[in-house]
């Protein structure tokens, strides 16, 4: 199965950003992915909007953002400004296990774009308001001409294995009883092999050997991109970074298969969800 948010259905036409006249001509037979404060308008399922719909609604228009194609369709993201809207508007996390892999990657999509606008409305330079550009992909400042793009930040995440167990830990702020795969942020100026191992150690004290690659995926919480890995530990001996981690252990396969058939409603210990890269790099050792 695929990760989720991996599912895109979109020729992303980022050759036509530019085209802003082309681009309202396009509005009129668009789908629209209306978002308020991070969150999606849904019913039973996320609900997409159509251009009569959007103007009716006073939108901001110079806001919206170009998303791409699904077949000859075009998309745009939606934000809505003020008070909340009409309607039942929810968040990504909550909604994301209900959903089918192309809707979920459509959203991810819309709201990363919409959580990077909301985060850049002034001039990183001078402090002045911006304007959003090349079909809502750029912000551009009037007054000093700096422009910024969407960010996307890097977040290593790695299943840690010696022999035949996995090292797992949890943060306070989890939910009882849930263990993860270490992970962090990846810093200017580093590769991610040396991400990997250095937050392996910081937070675990596990030295690591070989470092591999597996799957990345779209984390739009507010702007991850997760980058999945697997590494075989050279030392065993955990010594727990307090601030990082409450929790960290060795774990051994037939445990983590136990946690895994026992299911998250069960108590004591639980894997990630399975819309996690967590969990796949997880299943993916499990499958060894
Ligand atoms: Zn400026």
């Amino acid at each position: 199965m695929a990760l989720t948010f991996t599912e895109t259905p979109f020729d992303r036409a980022a050759l036509q950003r530019g085209e802003a006249i082309q681009l309202r001509v396009l509005m009129s037979g668009a789908r629209f992915v209306p978002l308020w404060e991070g969150l999606h308008l849904v019913d039973d399922a996320p609900r997409l909007v159509t251009w009569d719909h959007a103007q009716t609604q006073a939108h901001d228009l110079a806001e919206v953002v170009f998303l791409g194609f699904a077949g000859q369709t075009p998309w745009f993201a939606l934000p809505v400004k003020g008070a909340q809207p009409e309607g039942m508007w929810k968040g990504l996390r909550e909604i994301m296990p209900f959903l089918p892999g192309d809707e979920a990657a459509v959203l991810a999509y819309a709201l990363a774009m919409a959580n990077w606008r909301r985060n850049h409305l002034h001039c990183g330079r001078c402090g002045a308001v911006t304007t959003l550009t090349e079909g809502g992909h750029s912000v551009a400042c009037p007054a000093c001409t700096h422009r910024s793009f969407p960010r996307t930040d890097p977040v290593v995440i790695t299943l840690i294995t010696h022999e035949d167990k996995c090292l797992l830990g949890r943060q306070a702020a989890w939910p009882p009883g849930f263990y993860s795969c270490v992970a962090g942020f990846v810093e200017p100026g580093e590769t991610l092999e040396a991400a990997v191992k250095r937050e392996s150690f910081e937070e675990t004290g596990i030295s690591i050997g070989d470092v591999r690659y597996v799957a990345s995926q779209p984390w739009p919480f507010p702007a991850s991109l997760m980058l999945g890995f697997r590494a075989g530990a050279v030392s065993t001996e955990i010594s727990r970074n307090d601030l990082e981690l409450e929790d960290c252990r060795w774990f051994a396969k037939d445990d983590v298969r136990g946690f895994r058939e026992r299911g998250d409603d069960a108590p004591g210990f639980k894997l990630p969800g399975r819309w996690a890269i967590a969990r796949s790099l997880i299943d993916g050792w499990l499958a060894e």
